[in-house]
């Protein structure tokens, strides 16, 4: 039986953010996000998203609506059942653009879970009963500021803390650092990201200077590119380096794992170009022996949803950065997973990702058809 792919529609939505989300390449005030909807003959549908950081990504909001346009003509009456091929013709396409090429293929698992009757973790043969707990990121402000939200969030009961750093004058951040653990107090645990704010010397400075602090992993402390001193600064550093823009793709992994770089990986669909090539850069890490992390960009419970089925597909993956829907003005998710009141989360039973958007909000905006 052919399941052929017979419209992609691709929405370009915003969502504003409580407040002003600021990492060390600059603030945030809405979530810019790029959801696609993929309908097969059969009457099914499939929903994707992702939200493209400039910075990172080098494909923007609209840079992403472009390129799934041209995605799109091509997957127009392809067999939706086929992934590898479908992940091929995108790949072969639009060698960059890992996030728009994210959300087709987050729509296309979605509807080739829905056409089994499974959820997606099944269809992924991830295990149910995985606990999985989201830690709440702190940006990256004056110290009394983030002293103030990380107390603040202890009492939420989140049970990690992810501080955002990547001051150019590290040496503030090991200020910062220094008084949030004081202010949370000793064994609640916490984990840093530079997001490859600081230089060689000011990495070494902070992450030795933060060695008796208790930090469970620190990501991207130096720009992505530098893989000499990354590796050195590894071999020097008393807090084990996650990998994070230095790892899109299974192959950046294994490069980065192997060249002695990295002692942990920071996985986003929105960085692997989706679930097919995520799921290929775990089993990487997981034949080195590297745990993971699981985050996000941008993304509503959708895209966070299809997150977690993946993270119950994989042992390893042990940290779990999925805050960035508790950071939104507006929740426009119908089904998809719960937060509960100790910050672990669940997904539903539903076939697929088992979450879509509420029709009324997306009916907001402007939509690209291609049929
Ligand atoms: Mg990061």
């Amino acid at each position: 039986m052919n399941f052929k792919i017979t419209k992609i529609e691709i929405i370009p939505l915003q969502i504003e953010l409580n407040e002003p989300f600021i990492i060390s390449i600059g603030p945030m005030t809405h979530a810019r996000i790029t959801a696609v909807k993929v309908h097969i003959n059969n009457g099914l549908f499939g929903t994707g998203e992702c939200c493209p950081y400039r910075t990172i990504h080098t494909e923007s909001q609209e840079g992403s609506v472009e390129s799934g346009q041209h995605l799109a003509k091509a997957l127009i009456g392809k067999d939706v059942t086929q992934i590898m091929r479908i992940n091929k013709i995108m790949q072969q396409l639009i060698p960059e653009h890992a996030s728009i090429k994210a959300a087709i293929d987050m729509a296309v698992y979605d509807l080739n879970a829905k056409i089994v009757g499974q959820p997606l973790y099944r269809y992924l043969h991830g295990d149910r009963d995985k606990r999985i707990y989201t830690d709440m990121t702190i940006s990256l402000m004056d110290l009394e500021s983030m002293v103030e939200k990380s107390i603040e969030n202890k009492k939420k009961g989140f049970p990690v803390l992810k501080i955002k750093l990547g001051d150019p004058d590290s040496a503030n951040d090991v200020d910062r650092v220094t008084a949030i653990r004081q202010a949370v107090g000793d064994g609640y645990p916490l984990c840093l990201d530079a997001n490859q704010g600081w230089d060689y010397q000011g990495a070494v400075n902070a992450l030795t200077a933060m060695a008796s602090l208790d930090i469970s992993h620190c990501e991207a402390p130096i720009f992505s590119g530098k893989h000499d001193e990354l590796k050195a600064i590894r071999e020097i550093s008393p807090i084990p380096i996650m990998g994070d823009e230095s790892v899109f793709s299974p192959e950046d992994a294994h490069q980065m794992i192997h060249k002695g770089c990295i002692d942990q990986v920071n996985i986003k669909l929105g960085k692997s170009s989706g679930i097919y090539q995520a799921m290929k850069l775990a089993s990487v890490a997981e034949s080195a022996g590297v745990e993971c992390q699981v985050g996000c960009f941008s993304e509503t419970r959708l895209g966070i949803s299809a997150l977690v089925h993946y993270s119950m597909a994989w042992d390893h993956i042990i940290h779990h950065d999925l805050d960035s829907p508790l950071m939104q003005s507006e929740d426009p998710i119908l089904g998809g997973l719960t937060y509960h009141d100790d910050w672990s989360v669940s997904v539903s039973e539903e076939p697929g990702i088992g979450a879509s958007y509420d029709q009324n909000f997306l009916d907001k905006w402007d939509k690209i058809e291609i049929t």
